[in-house]
């Protein structure tokens, strides 16, 4: 399949997923595979071992595929890897920690939930205090970039927190795998968990989790789930050299394998860190000068998404903004947090710099001459 021959997206995903895609990861959607084929299998055991090596260089670790999106993958791993006698505790600061707290709460987990609050950080001294005031606690998760405001938490620190106290370590790493440098080491996760149509920029179909072999081999028989057994999954696809258990979703696993690929052609995490750094960067920095202000102050930033406070104007009205946007051809996001009026621009996926200008000037073209959107 020529990938020229695909037509141009209508607009640009300003989204944390899915979103905007190469021609050559859509290309590569256009034919079957068989589920049980070496052909396929072999795709899948390739993108395993190079997710793998994408997060750690040291050897003990091992990947699993997960139908579904990002969440279904979160609770998978929730469902499956505490046991009966043991006790989560969750660190929140936002929608998708919560969510987290959620999926604990309806699996009827022991949990205890901390929240910092959506424009705070999880604190590690907070958390080692209660993990020394609970010796129960055997799994602490939290969230590595909260897309809700696009913070960026410390997972480093409080990872050291939680390996020092003995306790095994969850973390979201949804929409920051793959487009911010990190190790399973250096995080000290044993459980990390990311989905396609993140920083890899492939497209959604399925979730993956990178885990600590040792801990994952004593996850048999753990899961409140059968359809989301991480260590089902993991087993079968071990013992059928790719094999996943259910239908898996053929077309998105190949399509991804093509966005691994680019991901190498554009230098790496690194590489591709920097181009999203620099372009929320330029985002922020334009914005400001058209008026708006940011939600968080800049040492919280991710480089993955912008919380902006929405224009203090009685003649402001998101959809407005929203539509005017979208007809230049971009798509913004609605915000997420409870205690502010905000709206989202996300800057992962295909992406550049001149994008990222083309929407200044969209945003200051739908904006009248009293500064008005
Ligand atoms: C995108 C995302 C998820 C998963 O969301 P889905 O809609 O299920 O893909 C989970 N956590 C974080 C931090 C995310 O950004």
């Amino acid at each position: 399949m020529d990938p020229n021959i695909l037509p141009d997206n209508p607009y640009l995903l300003l989204t944390p997923g899915p979103l905007s895609t190469t021609k050559r990861v859509r290309a590569a959607l256009f034919r079957d595979w068989c589920t049980w084929d070496d052909d396929y299998n072999g795709i899948v055991q390739h993108i395993r071992a190079r997710l793998v090596r994408l997060a750690t260089e040291r050897p003990g670790y091992t990947s699993v595929l997960m139908q579904g999106s990002g969440s279904f993958g979160v609770e998978s791993v929730i469902g499956s890897v505490i046991p009966r006698s043991g006790k989560l505790l969750v660190l929140a600061n936002g929608a998708y920690g919560q969510r987290i707290a959620t999926m604990a709460r309806m699996l009827e987990i022991d949990r205890v939930v901390e929240d910092f609050g959506e424009r705070a950080a999880p604190d590690p001294g907070r958390v080692a205090a209660l993990l020394e005031g609970d010796p129960g606690i055997s799994h602490v998760a939290m969230v590595h970039c909260e897309t809700t405001t696009g913070m960026l938490n410390p997972v480093e620190a409080v990872g050291t927190v939680v390996a020092a106290a003995g306790r095994t370590f969850i973390v979201d790493a949804m929409s920051s795998f793959g487009g911010i440098p990190l190790t399973m080491e250096g995080l000290q996760a044993d459980f990390l968990i990311s989905s396609a149509n993140k920083c890899i920029q492939g497209v959604p179909g399925f979730s993956f989790v990178i885990a600590r072999q040792s801990e994952l081999e004593g996850c048999r028989d753990r899961a409140r789930s059968h359809s989301l057994d991480l260590w089902d999954q993991w087993n079968t696809m071990e013992a059928g050299h790719g094999k996943w258990r259910f239908t898996s979703p053929t077309h998105t696993v190949r399509a991804f394998d093509q966005a691994l690929a680019e991901l190498d052609e554009e230098g790496g995490v690194e590489a591709r860190h920097r181009r999203y750094r620099d372009n929320q960067a330029l985002l922020v920095q334009g914005m400001r000068g058209l008026g708006f202000q940011t939600l968080l102050a800049d040492p919280h930033h991710s480089p993955i998404i912008t919380a902006f406070h929405s224009p203090d104007s009685p003649h402001y009205d998101f959809g407005r903004f929203y539509q005017n946007l979208k007809n230049r051809g971009f798509v913004i996001y609605p915000g997420k947090v409870t205690g502010a009026d905000t709206f989202r621009i996300g800057n992962i996926g295909d992406v550049h710099r001149g994008d990222i200008e083309r929407l200044l000037m969209a945003v200051a073209g739908v904006m009248d001459w009293s500064g008005r959107v």
